[in-house]
């Protein structure tokens, strides 16, 4: 139970001054990202500043530095309400300082209320974000505008804060100060002689700097309070992590034997020799598999680095240790796929596998499930929803999490619960940036599969603009008709308007219009059965052209496929784009592919794609890829985070997400009970960051 100390934290906004239902849900948007979920004093409390007012810097208009939070002081010249019935222009208010001249400008606004606010004549200290249209200074929706006497009576410096619409920097500002200053005592969970290292002072107190800050750097993400409080949320989550993982490993797993024969025969089966890096992981695993604790690893490669072969060596010694293997893939589609690449080798080793999936018949189902818990299966593959039915196993010794990176702390603790003593085998989809491993795989040991198998050759990658689609659809002709495979990955299924995304629909129409019968269609909102349908005439080759969704982002394997078209580049993600490239280039024919963008594109979407053509390298391609969305996200208002960190930032706070974890592995050694004075407050620390589900975990043990 939360101690009771802790509730005032989590009192609801609402009845403090000023916060109503509707405002109280205002900021369950703000701080929760979604009206319904109750906004707490404790979100808002660890609701960062992303900038600040400071009224002693007054440089004046002219000045000013173009989308810099200035203040001024101004002279109202003349009020120019918007036209009536058209509320889409804004009402602008015109002023001057003696160096230039300035506008207000409002939307949606209410012309009393500024009439009152700003009288033609009077002087006025405004506060905002100043920027230049055609030279013309402006400042949309000013943070404060005060009189003369106000200003002399608010503070130098003011934290400004993200918001959201219906929220003014002014009612949350009041609204903190009423919940700083309601503040419980919470005893301090961090050790004491790290706080005096980095001269950190308390919980409470890095609060109170942050939100009343004193000066100007106080807001910055590296200033002492912001760090203490960054590294508050990093422990937070590295010991809940920590404390999953011992959970996990304490059942005791099975210190497994096997004599490799199995193994052996594999190697020989297999068409081409494993690569040092599939030779190392599988060695890591096997040292894993043999050792009385449980296994929890991440497989981490590169798209096509040959991940699955390493899944396989790993369910051969389970399975020839007596115990059975069940592989989870995201999709239907992967599950088969996996199935039919994986089924001649286990055939010709003697090992039994099987796919159960949501197209199996009744009776089919029935008959696999009985096999398999009577253990005459020994190889599983499905897909996630499958392993959260009804699914009995004879003896699961492993579970191997394919493509996955979104497979959360929750279902790696549901999965170990199928079998007595199952292994967890996961492997992510693309490189993650080594933060992010920490961050979501901070209870994980990791294999990197950093070589690709040999004889790749490398994918030729260009850009083209959607102009020169008529000469691309000519050179598409040509390869066609020297017998090339090609995939086009078009972003959305749906036509919408709105985004001018051309779907997959209509781009498959007008090729088919091209290529005739030569063209295949796959997407999301088909039957598995249309999508196999498709898959298998292009795989056949019946069809050598296959317009695709992203649902071919993951896994797909044709390894004679060896050019990729994927229209709309500038609209998918860095990382997207790689494990699309990914799908050409496996076979020992050159490939290429062509990013089909739309211009004219910002600076970071042409960074993006110049990188694309730069690297095949898939963890630089990770790291680049948060590099510019943290710089992207800069440029709008919204912070650059961590999804599920508030705090915490990539750019800024990387060492102490490091720092966190070796702190985190060290208290659950020494006390994994969290019992003693410094685990009591530990527990504090879960609840306020909202990792609590972990003292759950304490309680069963
Ligand atoms: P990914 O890591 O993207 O899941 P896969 O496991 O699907 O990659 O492997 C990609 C392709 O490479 C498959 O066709 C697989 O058979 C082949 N492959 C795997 N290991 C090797 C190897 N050591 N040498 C040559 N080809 C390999
Ligand atoms: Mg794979």
């Amino acid at each position: 139970m939360r101690p009771l100390y802790l509730n005032q934290l989590f009192a609801s906004l609402l009845g403090i001054k000023g916060v109503g239902p509707k405002m109280s849900q205002t900021f369950s948007k703000l701080l929760r990202g979604d009206a319904l979920l109750e906004a707490r004093r404790i979100d808002l409390l660890l609701h960062m500043p992303h900038s600040l007012i400071d009224r002693s810097l007054q440089p004046g208009i002219a000045h000013a530095p173009d989308g810099g939070i200035v203040t001024v002081k101004v002279t109202i010249d003349k009020h120019m309400p918007p036209p009536r019935h058209n509320r889409r222009v804004p009402y602008r208010i015109l002023c001057h300082d003696e160096t230039d001249s300035l506008t207000l400008i409002f939307f949606h606004a209410k012309g009393g209320y500024l009439e009152r606010q700003m009288p033609v004549g009077e002087v006025r200290y405004v506060s905002g974000r100043l920027e230049r249209y055609n030279g013309e200074a402006q400042i949309a929706h000013p943070d404060h505008v005060v009189s003369e006497e106000d200003f002399a009576s608010l503070p130098l410096i003011e934290p400004v804060y993200p918001l959201t619409a219906g929220l003014s920097s002014k009612v949350v500002h009041k609204t903190m100060q009423v919940a700083l200053d309601d503040l419980p005592v919470i005893g301090e969970w961090q050790d004491k002689a790290w706080l005096d290292k980095h001269g950190w002072a308390g919980f409470s107190e890095c609060l109170q700097r942050v939100h009343n800050p004193l000066e100007v750097k106080d807001v910055e993400p590296i200033a002492p309070a912001r760090l203490r409080l960054a590294y508050d949320e990093c422990l937070a989550s590295q010991l809940a992590l920590s404390l999953v993982r011992n959970s996990i490993k304490k059942e005791a797993g099975i210190a497994r034997r096997w004599s490799g024969k199995l193994a052996k025969a594999l190697t020989a089966a297999l068409p081409f020799a494993l690569t040092q890096s599939q030779l190392n992981s599988i060695a890591d695993i096997e040292k894993d598999l043999a050792s009385p604790e449980r296994m929890l690893r991440l497989v981490q490669g590169d798209v096509g680095s040959g991940k699955t072969m390493v899944a396989l060596f790993a369910a051969i010694a389970v399975i020839e240790s007596g115990s059975q293997t069940a592989i989870m893939a995201p999709t239907e589609l992967l599950a088969r796929q996996h199935l039919q690449s994986i089924k001649p080798l286990c055939d010709a080793i003697g090992v039994r596998v099987t796919t159960l999936t949501g197209k199996d018949s009744a009776g089919d189902k029935k008959a696999k499930l009985k096999a398999l818990k009577e253990g005459d299966i020994d190889l599983l593959i499905g897909t996630h929803a499958l392993f959260q039915g009804t699914v009995e196993f004879a003896d699961l010794g492993l579970a191997i999490v394919d493509e996955q990176h979104r497979f959360g702390v929750h279902q790696r603790l549901m999965l170990s619960s199928k079998g007595q003593a199952t292994d967890l085998l996961v492997m992510t989809a693309t490189p993650i940036p080594r933060t992010l491993v920490l961050t979501y795989f901070g209870d994980m040991d990791v294999s990197l599969l950093t070589e690709k198998p040999a004889g790749r050759k490398p994918i030729a990658t260009r850009t083209m603009s959607l102009d020169r689609f008529d000469e691309l659809v000519s050179g598409i002709g040509r390869a066609v008709q020297n017998g090339a495979k090609v995939y086009w990955v078009c972003p959305l299924v749906e036509e919408s308007d709105v985004l001018d995304v051309t779907s997959a629909e209509d781009r498959f129409a007008s090729l088919k219009n091209i290529f005739g019968s030569h063209v295949a269609l796959v997407h999301g909102r088909m039957t598995p059965d249309e999508k196999k349908q498709a898959m298998d005439n292009f795989k056949d080759g019946e069809a050598q052209i296959l317009v695709a969704t992203t649902v071919i982002e993951v896994g797909v394997d044709v390894p004679d496929a060896t050019i990729i078209v994927i229209e709309h580049a500038e609209r998918f993600g860095l990382a997207q784009l790689h494990q699309l490239r990914g799908r050409v280039g496996r076979g020992d024919k050159a490939s290429s592919c062509i990013l089909l963008f739309k211009g004219p594109l910002g600076e970071v979407s042409k960074a993006r794609l110049s990188i694309m053509r730069e690297t095949e390298d898939g963890f630089r391609i990770a790291e680049e890829d948060l590099r510019l969305r943290g710089e992207g996200d800069l440029l709008g208002t919204k912070q650059s985070g961590m999804p599920g960190f508030r705090i915490a930032q990539m750019e800024f706070h990387q060492e102490l997400m490091e720092a966190a974890r070796d702190d985190a592995r060290l208290i659950t050694e020494k006390d994994p009970g969290l019992q003693s004075p410094r685990g009591k407050a530990l527990r504090d620390l879960l609840y306020l960051f909202g990792r609590d589900e972990a003292i759950l975990l304490l309680k069963a043990g």
